[in-house]
């Protein structure tokens, strides 16, 4: 039946209003009795004393305890907002972006206040504060870039660095910097907080600050182990999660993998099963969580799960102590995740499979004892366990890339790095190179000292060879498509949507934007021709493009854009001349330069290390003679990704004091045709694509 509108009308509206506020006083008031319920909050007055007599307090707590949602709401409640009748914050980082946007969003929710305002969070490429901020969550990287503009910190009254067992390079530059202010700031509360981990260690670094101890409810977890070692650890999750679903009573199942890609793919492989077993089983809601992930499909992980009905959460290590997910019964450890690995010899970076350490394990089976007894299948053996996993991971510090810390804390006007007050000293050949390597780029004169190009590459939050890359499109007239380039690789490995049933398809409609220059002109195609259809959801859904990478893109090329105008680069397009570009990113990546060998592989330019191109490149089977690629990933075997083709005569143009032109020549077909007789089409005959 149709509803009349008039009179009626208005009334059931103040009906549905009065509703609606009884609803949202029950949820608060259920709000307030789960806050009430945590562990944390039995401790709510000694900690508040305790903050108030010493600056600085170690923290721990089990995860799940409250220490990231309610300790910045008591201080709070407790008026560390306002310090003499002047506004000041609470920061309170995070290593993680989805747990920063996360936890801010529970915490607003909790205070009754809209996102962004009173509460608000604050990552790269995204700020969701406003002048009314008081309680401010954020990435650990961006309180490091906060130094820059606001040496001293004033603004804020509290500083909470969060999760600190993770030890990201980040958390441990934090570390050495905020000790120094405190110093000079008295008036600074510091607390570090962290999962039962390590707390003797940050309490003798912090001076021998007090350790705060949460105790945490835990029930005890069954760890069942795999006999043999799983040879595809995908498929053994899979028949895990439907072993679970068909024999356990019900409750969520929490399964750790190591990256998007594997997430997806896991998430396909349950969802096909699971259509397939129908009616015969209950419902199974498969629910990712990655640090890319959009907001809108975060919230869904926090969502109850419906009677009758099985959440499979399969997360990253983002889920090992960054976000409880309650209700979880069932953990799933394959034992594996992402880690950045280094080599300070070749300063080559890559992200590899690794195993997780014992810590690591112990952390993920107690995810399953939250709210009840549980269960965590390892799908390992228990003497994998015992002899092959390590006690404790290594700090990132210790095995990445420097380049990027060292420019900035060059820019924050710390000279000296190897006296730098570190918890766990970085490699001094790891610093070396990161010093080499800004020299190389210009950054830093012999001196060491920052240069005028440094301190304009420090203005952007980028690797330091994406932002002499921004800057070197000044040069060559093509600002507007660098712009875009960066933007693309910024979401690069989630632009492509690649459904198993129409996997024809969707490499197909790849391969029409391929451009033989290389895969960075390939991404350029693909957003210009996004943009031309006015940014349409339609264009990307027919081209299998994820619209929602491309939005991203956006943002951060808006982001990126008004950086530009900082550092007074207008905004000019070259109009696809694919040189010019070209030129400008090996002007930031020449480091990164390989050049083909006889076997069909390629070897780096400086050091001979081999590597291949990645079989996702639009250059895979032309093989160039020199490429420069963007990041190198290691699988079966050192792949590089996203690659363009390059001449060799341009490094030693864009790098003259780095190449020299002489070692270049030597091996080049094109100064000596004769020495060689090929031209690059030949070689790519005699030498097919591998596969
Ligand atoms: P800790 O930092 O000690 O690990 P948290 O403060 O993160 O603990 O979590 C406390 C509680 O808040 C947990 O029960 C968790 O499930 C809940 N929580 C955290 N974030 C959210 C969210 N975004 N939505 C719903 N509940 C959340
Ligand atoms: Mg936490």
């Amino acid at each position: 039946s149709l509803r009349m509108p008039g009179k009626n009308e208005k009334k059931n509206k103040n009906y549905e209003s009065d509703l609606e506020e009884e609803a949202q006083t029950r949820a608060k008031k259920s709000i307030e009795e789960t806050r009430k319920s945590l562990p944390i909050y039995a401790y709510r007055q000694d900690l508040l004393d305790a903050i108030s007599q010493h600056q600085v307090i170690i923290i721990e707590g089990e995860t799940g305890s409250g220490k990231t949602t309610q300790i910045t709401q008591y201080l709070c409640e407790d008026g560390y907002t306002k310090i003499n009748g002047e506004k000041k914050k609470i920061g309170c980082t995070q290593p993680r972006r989805v747990a920063a946007m996360s936890v801010a969003a529970r915490v607003a929710q909790e205070m009754g206040v809209k996102l962004g305002t009173d509460v608000g969070y604050s990552i790269r490429f995204e700020d969701c504060t406003s002048d009314r901020t008081v309680i401010k969550y954020m990435t650990d990287g961006m309180l490091l870039r906060e130094f820059l503009n606001e040496p001293d910190l004033e603004s804020y009254s509290v500083l909470i660095i969060d999760e600190a067992h993770e030890r990201t390079l980040h958390t441990d530059i934090l570390f050495g910097l905020v000790k120094d202010i405190a110093r000079f700031r008295s008036d600074l509360k510091l607390l570090i907080s962290s999962a039962t981990m390590d707390c003797e260690k940050f309490s003798d670094f912090f001076d021998g600050a007090p350790i705060f101890r949460i105790p945490g409810r835990r029930f005890p977890v069954d760890i069942f182990y795999t006999k043999q070692p799983e040879a595809d650890y995908l498929q053994a999750v899979v028949v895990t999660v439907f072993q679970i679903h068909i024999s356990q009573p019900l409750g969520d199942i929490l399964v750790f993998l190591t990256g998007q890609e594997e997430i997806e793919a896991c998430s396909e492989m349950i969802t096909e099963k699971s259509r397939k077993l129908g009616k015969k089983i209950k419902e199974l809601i498969v629910l990712p969580i990655y640090s890319n992930l959009p907001s809108d499909m975060q919230i869904k992980i926090f969502e109850p799960t419906p009677l009758n009905a099985r959440k499979v959460i399969l997360a990253t290590n983002i889920a090992e102590t960054s976000l409880t997910i309650d209700g979880i019964i069932y953990v799933i450890d394959p034992g594996f995740c992402k880690q950045k690995t280094y080599n300070a010899r070749t300063g080559m970076e890559s992200l590899i499979v690794t195993p997780i350490s014992k810590a690591s394990a112990n952390q993920r089976a107690g995810r399953a004892g939250r709210v009840s007894p549980g269960k965590c299948f390892r799908l390992y053996t228990v003497s994998a366990y015992e002899k092959e996993l390590d006690d404790n991971s290594i700090p990132e510090i210790q095995r990445t890339n420097l380049g990027n810390v060292v420019l900035l804390l060059k820019s924050l006007g710390i000279n000296d790095l190897v006296h730098f007050d570190y918890i766990d000293p970085p490699p001094h050949e790891t610093l070396i190179m990161a010093l080499e390597q800004l020299y190389a780029l210009g950054a830093l004169n012999h001196k060491a000292e920052l240069t005028k190009l440094g301190r304009r590459m420090a203005e952007f939050p980028v690797d330091p060879m994406l932002s002499k890359t921004l800057i070197a499109s000044e040069k060559y007239k093509c600002s507007e498509e660098i712009l875009t380039i960066c933007s693309m690789l910024s979401v690069n490995n989630a632009i492509f949507y690649r459904p198993k049933d129409k996997i024809i398809h969707a490499d197909a409609a790849r391969q029409n934007f391929y451009n033989p220059a290389g895969d960075h002109i390939t991404l350029l195609n693909i957003y210009k021709q996004w943009e031309d259809t006015s940014f349409s959801t339609q264009w990307c859904f027919e081209n299998f493009i994820q619209h929602r990478s491309m939005k991203r893109a956006r943002d951060v090329r808006d982001q990126l854009a008004s950086l530009m105008e900082r550092v007074e680069i207008d905004l000019v397009s070259c109009v696809d001349d694919s040189v010019a570009i070209r030129k400008a990113i090996t002007a930031g990546f020449f480091y990164h330069s390989a050049k083909l060998s006889k076997t069909g592989s390629y070897k780096t330019t400086k050091h001979q290390q081999t590597v291949h191109i990645h079989p996702n490149s639009c250059l895979f089977e032309s093989l160039p003679r020199w490429v420069v690629y963007y990041e190198l990933v290691f699988t079966s075997k050192e792949y590089m990704r996203q690659i363009i083709e390059i001449e060799n005569d341009w490094l030693v143009e864009v790098a003259p004091h780095y190449y020299n032109a002489k070692n270049l020549q030597d091996n080049s077909n094109q100064k000596m045709p004769k020495n060689t007789g090929k031209t690059s089409d030949q070689v790519t005959r005699k030498y097919p694509a591998l596969n």
